[in-house]
């Protein structure tokens, strides 16, 4: 009898004992030490046990999170499912800050929940006590302390990597397919051989005429991995946990599109394009672009900067892919009418395909173009236009008896000849600026008088002027006839590529021609004027 008594009159408290690990831990001691504040914090609450008598510890909660930003700390989730639950009267910390930094996180529990559940708060550093009611300011003051360091660390970890950025350094741990992070330098991408294969395949298919869909199927069609199933094969891991089975995962429009429009594979790392809303939500925000951190050849690169540019002008010029087979038209984009200057529309019959003047649709028919013109035909015309492009150009080389080093040398040689003037300019300046010194040196010892060295020196400035006017209308020249060696040889290079066609394809169409415009079809001649325009001369 006695014995209930005393129970009821000393009132037990059940105790949850919260731990958890911080950052301020990490710079004391080393990770395997780890287990060792943890301990202290155990050690501590526990004697804080033992001395009240009305304590009960109930269970140990304990967290591995070290940001306190309470991202993800199951522990911390059990503790408050718990208090909710009514099996605990008492969380026990070591310090506010364990429990969270967070000021919305204080405010909903210690002053909301806590008081609607009947659970009261302690903490032992800080003095904090929620049975206490004129210790609630300094609690709320500590929460801010504790908010502003979290802001702090968060800013830190923010402008560090914003700097790594900078210095070109790679930061994620996940590298774009065809490429891995190294294993010397995590900081840096080096090629994927077997990946960057399928990268420049996709680069290819694209030029001879394939559209993103077309891509996809072909590449789908020969069971070529798709990204994140190569990952997958290899053991990556993934910045993405798909439910799908990874042997269902196909190629897609979209990844063909992320490839052929990512300049990571010019070798330029492009980085900070999203960013967490705030250090407290960590939703994914997409910056500007003009915000995006972009260092130039920071890696190797997968595809030339020629190949890379032509796939992005013909995704500006090509209009929709025709949808069953996702092949783009030959003339895409390319094809327009010489009266009214409108786009080619093409139109199929159930025989032949045709492309007729947009200018004609239903509603406003003001183009005179009224014929629509077959596009077998047209491709006959333009295969002969091309053919005689070539053989012209085969011609003249043998007329002119200029192989095609020699007609490239033309301009190199004018290059080599106008550095030699300018290396002479440049000697002229420095030995003009070491007659100054000489000058100036006599000047000193008295040898010329101060009017003197006046004089010759306006006349020697005058002379440099006109030497560094020299050098600079050279580099103007220089610069010019590199634009013509570099058309030179790429011309060259088109032209070696081809003998005589028997069939055009996309990628040739596009090498050769800009712009082809249809005239109005002459009834009674039955012609029509087609006129190309040549992407050179
Ligand atoms: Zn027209």
């Amino acid at each position: 009898m006695n014995e209930m008594e005393s129970v009821e009159s000393k009132k037990v408290l059940r105790v949850g004992i919260y731990e958890r690990l911080s950052d301020e831990d990490k710079d004391k001691v080393n990770k395997e030490d780890d287990s060792e504040s943890i301990k202290n914090q155990r050690h501590l609450l526990m004697a804080e046990i033992n001395k009240r008598e009305e304590f009960v510890l109930v269970d140990e909660y304990c967290d591995e999170d070290l940001s306190g930003a309470g991202t993800y700390r199951p522990e911390f989730e059990r503790l408050i499912r718990d208090c909710e639950n009514g099996k605990i009267d008492v969380v026990l910390c070591k310090s506010q800050s364990r429990f969270s930094r967070d000021m919305e996180i204080i405010e909903k529990y210690l002053h909301n929940k806590f008081i609607e559940w009947g659970v009261r708060f302690i903490s032992l550093a800080d003095n904090a006590d929620t049975a206490n009611k004129g210790n609630k300011k300094s609690r709320q003051i500590n929460g801010l302390v504790n908010e502003w360091y979290l802001e702090d660390v968060s800013n830190n970890i923010r402008s560090a990597f914003n700097a790594k950025m900078k210095q070109g350094e790679f930061i994620s741990p996940f590298a774009s397919f065809g490429y891995e992070v190294s294993k010397e330098d995590n900081n840096k991408l080096i090629v994927d051989p077997v990946a960057a294969e399928i990268v420049k395949d996709i680069f290819d298919l694209y030029l001879t005429g394939l559209g993103f869909t077309g891509i996809a199927k072909y590449l789908n069609g020969k069971n070529i991995p798709c990204p994140s199933l190569y990952k997958y094969q290899k053991g990556i891991k993934l910045n993405v946990i798909s439910n799908r089975p990874r042997e269902k995962i196909k190629w897609s429009t979209n990844a063909i599109k992320t490839i052929l429009t990512n300049e990571l594979y010019l070798g330029h790392l492009i980085q900070g394009k999203r960013t967490t809303v705030s250090y407290k939500n960590h939703k994914i925000k997409q910056k500007d672009k003009k915000e995006w951190i972009k260092i130039e050849n920071t890696h190797e690169a997968i595809i030339d900067e020629e190949t890379f540019n032509k796939v992005q002008v013909a995704m500006k010029e090509r209009t929709k892919p025709v949808k069953a087979t996702g092949v783009v038209h030959l003339f895409s984009g390319k094809v327009f009418c010489l009266e009214c200057k409108h786009y080619m529309r093409k139109k199929n019959s159930s025989r032949h395909e045709y492309l007729v003047c947009s200018g004609n649709r239903d509603g406003y028919d003001d183009c005179i173009n009224k014929s629509a013109i077959r596009y077998d035909a047209l491709e006959n015309v333009v295969l002969d236009a091309i053919n005689k492009k070539i053989k012209k150009y085969y011609d003249q080389n043998e007329l002119n008896n200029l192989d095609s080093k020699k007609k490239s040398n033309r301009f190199t040689d004018k290059i080599k000849s106008l550095e030699k003037q300018k290396e002479n300019a440049e000697k002229e300046i420095s030995k003009t600026r070491n007659y100054l010194k000489s000058l100036y040196e006599d000047k000193v010892n008295g040898i010329i008088t101060v009017e003197q060295f006046k004089d010759l020196i306006t006349d020697y400035n005058k002379n440099e002027d006109i030497y560094s006017n020299q050098i600079k209308s050279i580099n103007n020249e220089i610069a010019y006839y590199k634009v013509k060696e570099e058309t030179s040889k790429n011309n060259d290079k088109i032209f070696s590529k081809y003998q005589n066609l028997n069939e055009l394809n996309k990628l040739i169409v596009d090498e050769f021609i800009d712009k082809i415009y249809i005239g109005k079809l002459n009834e009674e001649t039955n012609t029509r004027d087609i006129q190309i325009k040549w992407n050179f001369e």
